[in-house]
Order: structure tokens, then C-alpha cells, then sequence
């Protein structure tokens, strides 16, 4: 199958923190990718805009060699690589100061097109750059911002840059990135939600068990580790990253897909939220590994806190007090040095309620898997009689619904998270996009959860390296009758 690739209008493009990590790992080999697939006009401006003293020659060399490291997998000639360089300059610039602002706001001047702004530095840099952009005559109507997590650390401190943007811009400029919600798959979930006959009448709790939300992963805390040890994994990932998904699973269909529409639903789902019992809660901080600890050491020395008390796993069960979901538990995990690389989202639905099958026949339930890392895809099983002589047994067979080879879909047509959120920046789509108050409504939620463990001075428990988490998260289960599923990659 050819995809089809809309190009979109010639635009300007300034990567504050254009020498960054993320800039290097992320944002620019996904315009670059995006560049080789004919999205990008070659008229397009990209500049980069940071710190390190560099010229324009010296910055696009960086971008080649990031492109080398991390846009391997990009198939492009020489040709078409010196044509992205080329739309490429790099500007010096201090957020905090006035070194190169007179010059990219001449650079700036009267273009008419689409201008984006993406804020790809420390979070205690968004407000002076909201104000140097609106000082030097950049914060017109054509103008976007782009903000990178953490969004804030808690309810007052996110308020408080929203207010600060909100002084300079307009909700309708403001893109603020989780990068989950960019992902194929969770656009497809809303496909297959809401564009088939066949889920929404049984996506309630009259026919939902549970559902799940697992995001694990293998890497620890390395070089983030004196963030990471300010914020810990509910901060980090739950408040943004999984109550994403959560919203997305439990929403209300919304009237249309526009931003609004689907942003004022997911906000509901938020604020339909229980507050979580501190029995529904484990937390967990890695082990070193034995015999390997210089490579794998435990999370206390990654973070050279011997103390510390940030969990650097969670897992908490929650419920949605609607119509809807009343009486179905969502269980929400994620952790770091865990088992696996895996985010899954599993709605486990109930089982019938009569079985017209011997005992022996086993228990058998559809759960509906929609994996987001890695081998994307949705899969639902179904139950099925075992093929063969030898009586009726039954047996669970995953349906795949991503159809990649129906469609005849292979690695060339993948979108990265950060090249489709990019994308819909310049086309003016914040669908995909967080808006103040769902942010400001996750930290209300999330905030007396850890001013709750804060209280009564909670230790997260150990876990080993490469586990599925501490033995609470298990027991949690297992006090329910029910079992996490597998992190498996
Ligand atoms: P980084 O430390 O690698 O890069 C920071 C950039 O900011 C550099 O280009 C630096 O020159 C620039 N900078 C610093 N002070 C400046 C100033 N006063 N004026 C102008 N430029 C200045 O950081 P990063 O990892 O690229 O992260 C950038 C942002 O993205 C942060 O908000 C981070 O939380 C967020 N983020 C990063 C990742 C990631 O994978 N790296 C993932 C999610 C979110």
C-alpha cells in the first residue's frame, strides 16, 4: 500500500535547545525524516537556537552527525541529506539574556508563513523565552509554541506557567508535547473505538473486568538522575504518559475529532477520577544487580542519594466514578530496570456469563491488547475450539487488528511519535495535544498521592533488576483475584 503523504505549508521552524539531546535524538531526525518522505518544503527554516557558541557550518556538521547516529534507519541520498542541511542555520542565543535575540527576530521578519517556536530546554526557561518572543515582535497570531514535559511539578507550579504562557500567548498557540499520545497505535485505538459498530457497546463496566496500563522499561535513571530523584516515576510518567492512555481508553466517544472535542472529554475522564487509597498503591525502588553492580547499580547509588525515597517504580489501581465505568479497577504500572521494554494497554472483559462447555474446557476471556513498544499493534483474543479430534477444548487465539500485512505496511511508512506531533504543529492540529486545564486536573489528581506518602514518610520497597516490580505490586492482584499481565517485549 502507498501512503499518502500531504505535504505541508512552507514554514519556519526555531529549535530552542537546537544542540540538545532531545533536538539531536528526536526533533531533527524527524524532520528529516519526514523531509526525505516529500512532507517538508525545501523553503522551510529551520533554525537552531541554544547556548553553544556555533556558526551555521558548524551547527548543520552537528545535525549531520546526529542524523549518522540516530537517523540510521533513514533512506536517503547525499543529495537529498545536503538539501535538508541546507534549509538549516543555527543562531546563538541566551534565554536569559539579549545575546542573539535583535538577530532572529530580523531572521523572523515579515515571512507571512507559519512560524513554530519549539521550546526543547529546561522547563525554567519556558517563561523567559515567552516573553523575549513577545518582547522582539515574535508572538504574533502565525506564531506556535511547543513545550516539552515536565509540565510543571505540581498543581501550583503548573499553574503558574500557564499563567506565565498565557501571558504572551493564546491556548490555541500553545502545543504541549506527550509524545504517547503521537504514537500509530493510539491513533488507531481511537479508530477502532470509534470507528466500528463492534467495542462501544461493550466498553463499559456491564462487560470490562479491568483494564490495565503497563509502560516498563529496562534502562535505569542514568544521566537524568538528579531530575528523576525530584520526581520520581508518578511524576515523571503517570501524571502525563499513562493518564494519557487512561483518557483515551475511558473517554466518552467525543462529537468530533477536533482538538476540543476530544480534549473537553478527556478532561472529564480526569476529573471523574477516585482519589487512590494508599492500600491501592506499591511502590518500588531498584536492586543493583548482584555480582554486576558497577554497570547495574541499585537506584539509590544511580542517584547518589543513599536515603532517597522517590519511587522509581508504581503501581496504583484507580476508578472512574461515571456511569460508565463505576466498579471496573484500572490498574496503572510503570517502572524503570524492569523485566522488558513494554507499553500495553490490556481491557480485560468479563467472562460469559453461562459456560455451556465442560469444566475442562478452561476459563477463557477476550482481552483486547494494544501494545504501543515495541511491535506495535492492537490484537484481540478471541476464544476458539482447538482444532483436531479429542472433544471440545477450548482455546485463546489474538486476532491482529493492526492488519500491517493486509495493508502491505513495512517499516518505510513508520511515523515516529515526534515527526507526526511536529507535523501537526505546523498544520495548526492540537488534537493530539495536551491542553492547560487537562494538565492542571492530572496534577490535582496527582498531587495529594504524594503529599499523602510525603506525610507518612513512605519507603518504596526494593525490587530486583529485570522483575516485574516489588512483591506489593503483585499482592495488590493478588488481594483482587486477579494478575498482572507478562511484561514481555
Ligand atoms: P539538554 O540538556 O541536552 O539540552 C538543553 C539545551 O538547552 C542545549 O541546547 C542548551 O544549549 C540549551 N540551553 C541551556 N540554557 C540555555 C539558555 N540560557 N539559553 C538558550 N539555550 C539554552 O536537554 P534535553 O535532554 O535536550 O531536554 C530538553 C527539554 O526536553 C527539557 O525540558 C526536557 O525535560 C525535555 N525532554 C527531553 C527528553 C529527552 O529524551 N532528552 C525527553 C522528554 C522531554
Amino acid at each position: 500500500m502507498v501512503s499518502r503523504v500531504i505535504p505541508v505549508d512552507p514554514f519556519d521552524l526555531v529549535i530552542f535547545g537546537g544542540t540538545g539531546d532531545l533536538a539531536r535524538r528526536k526533533i531533527l531526525p524527524g524532520l528529516f525524516r519526514r523531509f526525505c518522505a516529500g512532507q517538508v518544503p525545501s523553503d522551510a527554516r529551520i533554525v537552531g537556537a541554544a547556548r553553544t557558541d556555533l556558526d551555521s557550518d558548524g551547527y548543520r556538521q552537528m545535525v549531520r552527525e546526529a542524523l549518522a547516529e540516530f537517523g540510521r534507519d533513514i533512506a536517503c541520498d547525499e543529495g537529498t541529506l545536503n538539501g535538508f542541511l541546507d534549509m538549516i542555520q543555527y543562531l546563538a542565543i541566551d534565554a536569559r539574556g539579549e545575546t542573539g535575540w535583535a538577530e532572529l527576530a530580523e531572521l523572523m521578519v515579515g515571512k507571512g508563513r507559519v512560524e513554530a517556536f519549539y521550546f526543547s530546554v529546561s522547563p525554567a526557561l519556558f517563561g523567559d523565552l515567552a516573553e523575549r518572543l513577545q518582547h522582539w515582535g515574535m508572538a504574533d497570531e502565525d506564531s506556535r509554541i511547543v513545550v516539552e514535559k515536565p509540565f510543571g511539578h505540581d498543581l501550583a507550579s503548573a499553574k503558574e506557567l500557564n499563567a506565565t504562557l498565557a501571558r504572551y500567548f493564546d491556548e490555541k498557540q500553545i502545543y504541549r508535547i506527550d509524545h504517547y499520545l503521537g504514537k500509530e497505535t493510539v491513533q488507531n485505538l481511537m479508530a477502532v473505538r470509534f470507528g466500528n459498530m463492534l467495542f462501544e457497546p461493550l466498553w463499559n463496566a456491564q462487560y470490562v473486568d479491568h483494564v490495565q496500563i503497563t509502560v516498563a522499561e529496562t534502562v535505569g535513571v542514568g544521566g537524568r538522575g538528579e531530575y528523576y530523584d525530584k520526581a520520581g516515576a508518578m511524576r515523571d510518567m503517570v501524571q502525563n504518559h499513562l493518564m494519557q492512555l487512561l483518557c483515551l481508553i475511558a473517554m466518552e466517544p467525543p462529537a468530533r475529532f477536533d482538538p476540543d472535542a476530544v480534549r473537553d472529554e478527556k478532561l472529564k475522564v480526569i476529573r471523574s477520577l477516585d482519589p487512590v487509597l494508599p492500600h491501592h498503591i506499591a511502590r518500588g525502588q531498584y536492586d543493583a544487580m548482584p555480582g554486576n553492580e558497577a554497570e547495574m547499580p541499585s537506584y539509590r547509588e544511580a542517584v547518589d542519594h543513599p536515603r532517597s525515597r522517590t519511587e522509581s517504580f508504581i503501581a496504583l489501581k484507580t476508578h472512574i466514578s461515571n456511569w460508565r465505568w463505576a466498579g471496573t479497577p484500572f490498574y496503572l504500572r510503570t517502572g524503570k530496570r524492569m523485566a522488558a521494554r513494554s507499553s500495553e494497554i490490556t481491557v480485560i472483559f468479563k467472562d460469559t456469563p453461562h459456560s455451556i462447555f465442560a469444566e475442562d474446557a478452561g476459563r477463557h476471556r477476550n482481552v483486547l491488547s494494544i501494545r504501543l513498544q515495541p511491535n506495535e499493534g492492537i490484537t484481540l483474543g478471541v476464544t476458539i475450539k482447538e482444532p483436531g479430534p479429542g472433544g471440545m477444548r477450548l482455546i485463546d487465539v489474538p486476532l491482529d487488528m493492526t492488519f500491517a500485512e493486509a495493508l502491505g505496511v513495512d517499516g518505510s511508512d513508520h511515523v515516529d511519535a515526534y515527526e507526526r506531533l511536529i507535523t501537526d504543529v505546523i498544520r495548526g492540529n492540537q488534537t493530539l495535544f495536551m491542553r492547560g486545564d487537562e494538565v492542571e486536573a492530572a496534577w490535582a489528581w496527582t498531587d495529594p498521592i504524594i503529599e499523602g506518602w510525603e506525610a507518612r514518610h513512605d519507603v518504596p520497597k526494593p525490587y530486583d533488576i529485570g522483575s516485574d516490580g516489588p512483591t506489593d505490586s503483585t499482592e495488590m492482584m493478588r488481594r483482587d483475584g486477579r494478575e498482572w499481565r507478562k511484561v514481555t517485549p
